[in-house]
């Protein structure tokens, strides 16, 4: 039976990827020993860890002037780690949803945030690229794909500060220049892993600057001196998340899955489009490509619709409980026939009840 899992995070997965961790629960190449068993300071251990830092770096096209860290903690500790380990007075940050305002809501706790633009007084249904980032900031922060409201940054502003960005539901979604980034942060189980792992990818020579005496889990130089073992890390969702960067790799790199995100996304937003019952709040140029957002626009509808694609096998269409409405999130690993699938479905609604 095929389940169409629109899940926001923890989410769908390769299915390969799923069953190979499977199998190395039960039996770890062949040692005998589940993965969940094995010490993370042993030599198998060590050599995923590495491989994992070595496919993040091709895929992304990084060089050695970056570390790359497994962390936990999510998304969640490194708003308050960025600030923690770059913030001396004043960081510029960009309030673009849900998640970048708990950005700065931490930030603030350790100086002077200076919000270049807030979409909160139009629900974050856009995203200016009509702002100032001034020099003397300690560093710029901004969220690349807004989860929950379901807009994307197409465009990444040029400055001299180091640049961090939260990319937690698009990282490896998509082609990039990597290298303008100072600090890039993403918890694994959006696009990669099992939650409670959070890749950092992070230019070392930011670090210089920190003055500050820092207690030792929320320093990413003593991570970095470290190797991501300064204590027992996810030994399971960094091993899966090396087998993900495989499939990336396997599947052609970001510019294929690109280009099938962006497939993927089109077909669903022109059916909103065109669907009489269903409608997208986004302005068009920051839609995402990985949380499609849609409502209906006669809310008395809902428990016809819902009913309709729950019996269908498709799960995790509800929308965010600050939203309502319905979010598609169509990952790397969500299949194009699970879009074509709810297109169908959305056509039948429209059918019966328009
Ligand atoms: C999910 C998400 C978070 C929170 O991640 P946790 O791992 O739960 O801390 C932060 N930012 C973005 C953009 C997210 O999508």
């Amino acid at each position: 039976m095929r389940i169409h899992n629109f899940n926001a995070g923890p989410s769908v997965l390769p299915k390969k990827v799923v069953k190979k961790s499977a199998q190395s629960i039960i039996n770890f190449n062949g040692s005998g020993l589940s993965l969940l068993e094995i010490s993370h300071r042993s030599i198998d251990f060590l050599e995923i860890i590495e491989k994992a830092t070595f496919l993040i770096k091709r895929i992304m096209n990084l060089n050695d002037d970056y570390a790359i860290l497994f962390l936990q903690g999510g998304a969640t500790l490194q708003f308050s780690m960025v600030p923690y380990n770059l913030m001396n007075q004043t960081a510029a940050y960009l309030d673009t949803g849900f998640w970048a305002h708990n950005a700065i809501k931490e930030a603030k706790k350790f100086g002077k945030v200076k919000v270049l633009f807030s979409g909160k007084n139009k629900n974050y249904t856009y995203i200016s690229t009509n702002y100032h980032i001034p020099c003397n900031m300690d560093y710029f922060h901004c969220t690349s794909n807004n989860t929950i409201v379901g807009t994307q940054m197409k465009i990444f502003p040029k400055t001299s500060i180091p640049i961090v960005c939260d990319m937690s539901s698009d990282i490896f979604s998509r082609t990039l220049d990597f290298c303008q980034f100072g600090l890039i942060y993403a918890s694994a189980q959006k696009n990669i892993s099992s939650a409670g792992m959070t890749i950092v990818i992070v230019k070392k020579n930011i670090l210089e600057t920190i003055r500050k005496n820092i207690p030792s889990y929320m320093d990413y130089k003593i991570h970095i001196q470290n190797n991501s073992i300064l204590n027992t890390p996810n030994v399971f969702s960094i091993y899966t998340s090396m087998l993900t960067l495989k499939w990336i790799e396997n599947k052609g790199g970001l510019s294929i899955l690109e280009k099938n995100n962006q497939k993927k996304a089109q077909l669903l937003y022109d059916e909103i489009d065109k669907n009489n019952l269903f409608e997208n709040k986004i302005h068009k140029e920051n839609r995402s490509n990985m949380n499609v957002t849609f409502f209906l626009k006669e809310k008395h509808l809902e428990k016809e619709f819902n009913k309709m694609w729950k019996k269908e096998n498709i799960v995790g269409l509800d929308g965010h409980r600050y939203l309502g409405g319905y979010r598609a999130s169509i990952y790397n690993a969500l299949p194009l026939k699970s879009i074509q699938f709810l297109i169908e479905i959305m056509k039948e609604f429209e059918r019966k009840f328009s």
